[in-house]
């Protein structure tokens, strides 16, 4: 009898290919292992092999935009909560996963803005990814206006909502989402699903506008305030406080791990929305609830953030600092109106290039973003200055950045000096 040889699968070589192909298209992702030094932030080490200690690199892409997850008071409240209730929740909401602190969040977070309730995800994108896919599949009918440059986690949402029709309109263009909005059936349930702070471009949304319009198309408004939570807002509670247009808003969706510098995601909302989501968002209800220190640390951000409103001043002075400096180095940078500052490089490779320099050669960590992330030919550097950022910090990192751009051309090369 001879062995029986096993075909081999036709995914093993879908993936070479496909792998080949995205390497080719430049768009294989690594990754660079760096470990955050909560006592240095933003400094972390990188581990490079032959070192017996990694190498010291100072970080500009962290979503940690305010750095609370280094706050001592936010990590002494995970670390007391791990100590009290475990490492992680043991169930999902429904099976024993449900403590205290998670309801206290909830209620912080509805608070927050001005909502009758909140409820809790294990991250941002899976709450923008359940919500919307369970709301749109709901009724028949349902109609979603999508801003074109919606998030990967709404899309998600949306496209899984079988049944429902998808109208994308064009990136912050209220004229284009109400010629849209009029064409549609009257009677057809709609909802508006858009951003406040767009995190590639660093543009922010009308919501004023976008709810008059809801209002007058009787249609529903979704909005994700992933990159404004804590930093907008009189209390941290985004771009829809700032505005003071919150109670215009049907839904708004944050997350714990930005400007919260912690985990999880969230929704909050009228009590029947929350308490509809709550019974049947399947993203929801299938999985292991957030761990007790992660809640416990994301309750302590959140009433730090709110309370303290000089670390929201201290973003925007450092950010404006930054800029200042950009300026007067003659780097270029877009500017744009929130805590958001993308360097235009314009090729995916150079992109890649000046972002590896920094690091090997200056010890400076800055992501390049590239297709399909942002349109070819758009690819640029996204930096986020933080309160930790200090001068010295930012002059090193503006000189690199001006030897680098001269090298590849991206800014003139400096005049030699007159002899008169
Ligand atoms: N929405 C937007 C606009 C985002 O950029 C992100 C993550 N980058 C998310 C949602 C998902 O949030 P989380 O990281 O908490 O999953």
């Amino acid at each position: 009898m001879g062995a029986i040889k096993n075909a081999r699968h036709p995914f093993y070589d879908h993936c070479h290919q496909a792998l080949d192909q995205i390497k080719h298209q430049g768009r294989y992702r690594t990754f660079t292992p760096l470990a955050r030094q909560a006592e240095r932030f933003p400094l972390y080490e990188e581990a490079v092999r032959d070192l017996p200690q990694g190498r010291e690199v100072i970080v500009w892409s962290t979503n940690d935009y305010l750095g609370m997850g280094v706050v001592p008071e936010v990590q002494d409240a995970a670390i007391a909560a791990i100590r009290e209730h475990g490492a992680g929740a043991g169930g999902t909401r429904n099976i024993a996963g449900t403590s205290p602190l998670h309801t206290q969040l909830e209620a912080e977070l509805a608070s927050l803005h001005g909502k009758e309730a909140g409820l809790l995800f294990i991250s941002g994108y899976v709450s923008n990814q359940a919500s919307l896919q369970t709301i749109l599949t709901s009724m028949p009918g349902w109609i979603c206006f999508s801003d074109r440059l919606n998030h990967a986690s709404m899309i998600a949402g949306i496209k899984g909502a079988r049944g429902s029709q998808t109208v994308i309109y064009e990136h912050n263009d209220l004229k284009d989402l109400e010629e849209k909005l009029a064409a549609a059936p009257k009677d057809a349930p709609k909802l508006i699903a858009f951003e406040s702070v767009y995190s590639m471009d660093g543009d922010i949304s009308d919501i004023a506008g976008t709810c008059a319009l809801a209002r007058k198309y009787n249609a529903l408004t979704y909005l994700d305030e992933v990159h404004a939570v804590g930093l907008y807002g009189q209390e941290g509670g985004g771009v829809s406080q700032r505005d003071g247009v919150a109670d215009q808003v049907d839904i708004i969706e944050g997350t714990l791990a930005k400007g919260f510098g912690v985990h999880g995601g969230y929704i909050t909302a009228s009590a029947e929305i929350v308490d509809f989501l709550r019974s049947t968002a399947s993203g929801f209800i299938f999985t292991t609830a957030l761990p007790p220190p992660v809640v416990a640390g994301a309750l302590a951000s959140v009433r730090k953030v709110r309370a303290e409103n000089w670390r929201r001043e201290s973003i925007f002075e450092r950010v404006n600092t930054f800029r200042h400096r950009l300026r007067a180095a003659g780097v270029p940078f877009t500017m744009t109106p929130s805590h958001i500052v993308p360097i235009p490089i314009g090729d995916a490779e150079r992109c890649k290039r000046i972002c590896r320099r920094l690091l090997t050669e200056y010890g400076h960590y800055a992501t390049p973003i590239n297709y399909p992330t942002v349109p070819q030919g758009t690819e640029r550097l996204r930096l986020t200055p933080g309160p930790f950022h200090t001068d010295e910090m930012m002059d090193d990192l503006i000189n690199a950045l001006g030897v680098l751009l001269r090298e590849e051309g991206i800014m003139p090369a400096r005049q030699a000096a007159c002899s008169a």
